[in-house]
């Protein structure tokens, strides 16, 4: 059989697309090996009407609803490989099934590199956070510790300085900033540590305290840190797809890629990094596939008459 569409990614850019194509009545196939990045939290914020909600209650939620829609199927599975062109491409899983699609989306989202720092892991997702507009709320007015350097530092102390008045930055290290961007900061009282972090004590993921290398102990109940991101997966860039350094699938306003009958969405295929904004993305990628389709069917029937 060959689908209209294979879905590689089932997080809400993946999962909104399924939505949109199942409800236009095309068989869609979702590859998901359910690994999504925010794995590591209790709650999703800021995604009107699931405020609040944990990252797996929010799959099987939109599971639940796209099961519906009879022409959408899920491979709990890898997809390893992918050839092929527009029409005719075959992906292909860990678990050795082959699929056929005429068309290709990849909502494969971004992943983080660890971080090397001693007890980071164990308060990651839980009071350790990446993005201000996902988690600021819950820590607002708290004393908070900042892990960044470079120009980062000053741009998350400005956004930072929305939610609290009460943070610190530790460079874990040389610090990288101008000494402009250092007396921007002094002159908004923000303390700047460059000792390197020797471990972050935490009791059952709530963190106390940094500690650093020259002794110093700064107590804080929250973290915020600039992950390094890569491509969620190399399957894009296998098949020709031009990306951003940053591992970002380059796509124009409707998810499509340079490489014919193949689509972009969700944090894979931009720097937004916000699940709505994913799902929305995917929600664009579904409606243009679905058009695409459309569109070829329509001029084959009139050539055929
Ligand atoms: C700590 C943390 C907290 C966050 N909190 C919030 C929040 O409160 N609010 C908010 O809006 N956003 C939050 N985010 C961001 C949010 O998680 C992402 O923006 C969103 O999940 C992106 O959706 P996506 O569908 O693009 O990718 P993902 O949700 O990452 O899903 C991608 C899926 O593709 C799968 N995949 C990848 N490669 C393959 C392959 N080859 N074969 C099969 N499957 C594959 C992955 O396993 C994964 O399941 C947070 C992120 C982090 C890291």
């Amino acid at each position: 059989m060959t689908y209209d569409c294979v879905i590689i990614g089932g997080g809400p850019a993946g999962l909104n697309a399924a939505l949109v194509l199942g409800r236009a009545r095309k068989n869609v196939v979702v590859i998901d090996e359910g690994r999504p990045r925010n794995q590591v939290t209790r709650e999703t914020h800021g995604y009107l009407t699931r405020d609040g909600i944990s990252p797996s209650e929010f799959r099987r939620i939109a599971k639940e609803q796209i099961s519906i829609y009879p022409s959408v199927h899920f491979a709990a599975d890898t997809a390893v490989s992918i050839a092929g062109t527009d029409g005719h491409f075959q992906i292909t899983t860990a678990q050795g099934t082959i699929y056929g699609s005429k068309k290709v989306l990849f909502a494969v989202g971004k992943k983080d590199v660890p971080l090397a720092i001693n007890g980071l892991a164990d308060v990651y997702g839980i009071s350790a956070f990446v993005c201000p507009y996902c988690d600021g709320w819950e820590l607002r007015d708290q004393p908070l510790v900042l892990i960044v350097k470079g120009a980062n530092a000053l741009h998350l102390a400005k956004m930072m300085s929305g939610w609290t008045n009460h943070f610190t930055i530790c460079t874990h290290g040389p610090d990288e900033m101008s000494s402009l961007e250092k007396e921007e900061l002094a002159q908004h009282n923000v303390p700047i540590f460059d000792s390197p972090i020797q471990s972050i004590v935490s009791n059952e993921g709530m963190v106390q305290q940094v500690e650093l290398e020259d002794g110093t102990a700064i107590p804080c109940t929250g973290i915020f840190f600039g992950p390094k991101l890569v491509t969620g997966s190399e399957l894009p860039r296998a098949l020709g797809c031009e990306m951003t350094e940053a591992g970002t699938v380059v796509v124009d306003k409707f998810g499509k890629t340079n490489v014919p009958g193949v689509y972009g969405a969700g944090d894979s295929a931009s720097e937004m990094y916000q699940a709505i904004a994913a799902a929305s993305l995917g929600a664009m990628a579904g409606v243009s596939i679905n058009n695409e389709l459309i569109m070829e069917d329509w001029n084959k029937e009139a050539c055929s008459k």
